[in-house]
């Protein structure tokens, strides 16, 4: 079976989903919906991807002599499921307008309120509650990072008693020309928790966490620091040897190795030839990682264009009852080329 796909929001996440979809074997990418004729619908369909649009936009795309294959509603028609990488809250307004109506599939993205959805999905934490549902959102950025560290634990079957979680965001992403700060340290929000923990919770119901956030002048990376604390004691090798087999976590072996920020976590993955410099997995510091009795503390970067893309497909496989969690998992990592040496893919 090929499963037809559709993205609606050919953005920051949308691009990438769409190159992720059209590498997927049992996967085929129908189109994206764009609304202007820019220089990145020319770059979609110059690598043979198909532009939809609104109806009263075609003659924009006619002008500047972009081909446009069709409307959005002939897209979702001819899709089984769409994803939605629109800006935070259009997603919800497509649902009730459009994907309900037309009793289309639909995945969301970390910017719409949980209830848009039947399920807020990370593939480790819980693949199998998004199995043959109709709507799933993929949680954002800063969620999946920490609920695939929670998750971790949780499946090498550690008892996690609270996460504290403290977090520096990225001020704006790289082609995001509008946005800042570019000379402050914002309180994101001042008021704590911030909304990231309570979102790890609609992943994660059982987990004691609450964060907190500031956004800074960089457009690379969120970085975290995270203390957990365990039932029980944990040593440093310990959780080393959890976050090592674990996949879409990677260690970065800081002194030894030579890194000494996130500039050159984002520099390895370009030079190793990642597709845009993308860092799919959580990028734990492994010099930072420190146990003392029961606690963990650790940092992680998180490349926030690109963490979500394997959830996006994992959640395709999921709603479609292609297969299960871990053959998703690992056919999404083997084809996307994350790192996959030494990670176990037959974990609980
Ligand atoms: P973006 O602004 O880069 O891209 C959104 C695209 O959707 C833009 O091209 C915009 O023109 C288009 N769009 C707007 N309204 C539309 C409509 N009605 N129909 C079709 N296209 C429309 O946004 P993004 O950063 O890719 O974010 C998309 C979603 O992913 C949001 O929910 C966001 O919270 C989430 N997310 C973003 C990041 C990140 O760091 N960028 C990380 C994880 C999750």
């Amino acid at each position: 079976m090929v499963v037809k796909v559709g993205i609606v929001g050919y953005g920051t996440i949308g691009k990438r989903v769409a190159d992720a979809v059209r590498r997927m074997d049992g996967m085929e990418l129908v189109g994206v919906v764009k609304q202007n004729p820019d220089y990145e619908s020319e770059v979609a369909v110059s690598k043979g991807i198909r532009l939809y649009t609104y109806e009263d936009k075609v003659g924009k795309f006619e002008k500047a002599r972009i081909k446009v294959s069709g409307t959005i509603n002939e897209l979702l028609r001819s899709i089984d499921v769409v994803i939605d990488a629109t800006p935070d809250g259009v997603g919800a307004e497509n649902k009730a307008k459009l994907y309900e109506p037309m009793k289309l599939r639909a995945i969301f993205q970390g910017g719409e309120e949980a209830e848009v959805a039947e399920v807020s999905f990370n593939a480790l934490a819980n693949y199998d509650m998004a199995v043959g549902k109709r709507f799933v959102r993929v949680v954002s950025c800063n969620t999946t990072a920490l609920s695939r560290l929670i998750s971790a634990f949780l499946i090498h079957g550690y008892r996690i008693r609270r996460v504290r979680a403290y977090i520096v965001r990225r001020g704006a992403d790289p082609r995001e020309f509008k946005k800042g700060p570019i000379n402050d340290v914002v309180f994101n929000p001042a008021t704590v928790p911030s909304h990231h923990g309570p979102d790890v919770m609609t992943v994660i119901p059982s987990v004691n966490i609450i964060t907190m956030a500031v956004a800074v002048p960089t457009t690379m990376m969120h970085l975290h620091m995270v203390n957990m604390e365990f039932d029980g004691q944990i040593s440093r090798g310990e959780a080393i040897k959890v976050l090592e087999e674990t996949p879409r976590i990677l260690l970065f072996n800081a002194s030894s190795k030579k890194f000494e920020s996130l500039a050159q976590v984002i520099e390895w993955a370009r030079d190793i030839g990642r597709p845009r410099g993308d860092v799919f997995e959580n990028a734990v510091i492994e010099d930072s990682i420190t146990a003392s009795q029961n606690e963990l503390f650790l940092m992680q970067g998180v490349h926030q264009e690109s963490i979500v893309v394997p959830e996006n497909i994992d959640a395709v496989r999921a709603m479609m009852g292609l297969t299960d969690k871990w053959s998703s998992i690992r056919k999404t990592d083997e084809v996307l080329g994350l790192i996959t040496t030494n990670k176990n893919y037959a974990l609980a």
